[in-house]
């Protein structure tokens, strides 16, 4: 094996480079007609009505929180084990997060620990399907149901990822957040979408994306006229996706089920080739479609003759890089502190962190790296 194994690299073809430059030389290079293009494909590839184009996943959380007027006095129900993003965006709104164990099984936050974290002031879940393990949203939706409140999806891991046959996106949820940043399922570079069943919703986050500036007056202006009458009807913020980066994003959403063959095979080649060993394999559900494998997570065990922290170390002196997803938030300085958060109070998260390791994953990878992969591994801890 020659060269370092990288932990991603992003699966970029002579399309998107030819989109690019077809949308360089149009002239229109901010959100315009590719924009318009990708979310249109996009609300159909899902089968969703709506989809939101914006500048990044957190932007769209940002704006789905912002549209569904969580604000102040407001507590938001989430998960311990994600990207700080997830939980920066109740921040923004001036909410205040809540934040619950996983479950080891399947490193999600569960049904059960959402209901136990319940209080008056609770408005909204923002769930993660983690890694791209698709959540227990029957049970979720229907306990937000039951409390009257809503369910906004982090699904920066998740695409295509689908459960009893609807793809994520298309779950009877308030909204649904994809990334679409370097090493997301799919990527414009830096890039989001958000899709929403509620028009009302939409409409909110369509104005909230370009400084709050009403498109309807715009478009009736703009439509018979010189374009330069608009008005601002909320405060807004500058949210919204490039003509450049849709087209990245119309090209890679073609080949989006390719990449998911693709990631599939690799997490099958991995589970067969780490059999035997002192650790766990990447959780996974019953339905193979049922996760996206954004991430093969593995645990080492009691039996491992090292660590972690030394497994990365000697796997990246053998030319394999890793990673970790995520150093939880209970770790992090700042919501620890502000927080009050404890490894205690989070046992499960805790323990995943401390043995976790993201294995090399990305369209293209090869079985023979794979196997060197687990050849490694199998060489250092057992
Ligand atoms: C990547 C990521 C985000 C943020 O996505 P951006 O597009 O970079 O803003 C949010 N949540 C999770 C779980 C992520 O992995």
């Amino acid at each position: 094996m020659t060269g370092m194994i990288p932990f991603y690299r992003p699966a970029i073809g002579d399309e998107e480079i030819a989109e690019v430059v077809k949308s360089l030389a149009s002239g229109w290079l901010t959100s315009g007609p590719q924009v318009k293009r990708f979310e249109q494909a996009f609300a159909a590839y899902l089968d969703v009505r709506d989809a939101v184009a914006v500048s990044s996943a957190t932007a769209g959380l940002h704006l789905a929180l912002d549209g569904l007027g969580i604000g102040p006095g407001d507590e938001v129900i989430t998960t311990d084990l994600t990207f700080t993003a997830t939980a920066e965006v109740i921040r923004y709104v001036g909410a205040e997060p809540v934040f619950c164990d996983i479950d080891p099984a399947t490193l999600n936050i569960s049904p059960a620990a959402i209901e136990a974290k319940i209080t008056p002031r609770t408005k909204a879940i923002i769930v993660v399907h983690f890694a791209g393990y698709v959540c227990e949203m029957d049970a979720i939706i229907g306990l937000a149901r039951r409390n009257g409140l809503a369910i906004v999806e982090d699904a920066a891991h998740t695409l295509p990822a689908s459960s009893n046959g609807v793809r994520v996106g298309g779950f009877e949820t308030d909204a649904a957040v994809f990334s679409f940043y370097a090493n997301k399922p799919i990527t414009t570079g830096e890039g989001g979408m958000v899709v929403a069943r509620d028009p009302g919703l939409v409409a909110r986050m369509r104005v909230s994306r370009l400084h709050g500036i009403d498109r309807d007056t715009f478009d009736r202006y703009g439509s018979s006229g010189p374009v330069w009458q608009y008005d601002v009807v909320a405060p807004g913020y500058k949210y919204n996706m490039t003509d450049i980066a849709a087209a990245i994003g119309i090209r890679q959403l073609a080949k989006v089920d390719d990449f998911h063959a693709e990631r599939l095979r690799a997490a099958r080649l991995y589970d067969r080739h780490l059999e035997g060993l002192p650790l766990i394999r990447a959780p996974r559900p019953a339905e193979a479609r049922d996760h996206s494998w954004h991430l093969y997570i593995i645990q080492l065990t009691k039996e491992s003759r090292i660590d972690r922290d030394q497994l990365i170390m000697a796997l990246f002196r053998a030319g394999i890089a890793c990673s970790v997803h995520y150093t939880p938030l209970h770790r992090l300085s700042f919501w620890r502190r502000t927080y009050g958060l404890s490894p205690e109070d989070f046992p499960n998260a805790e323990k995943v962190f401390q043995n976790c390791i993201s294995l090399p994953l990305f369209v293209g990878i090869k079985e023979e790296e794979i196997a060197h992969v687990a050849d490694a591994i199998r060489r250092l801890t057992i």
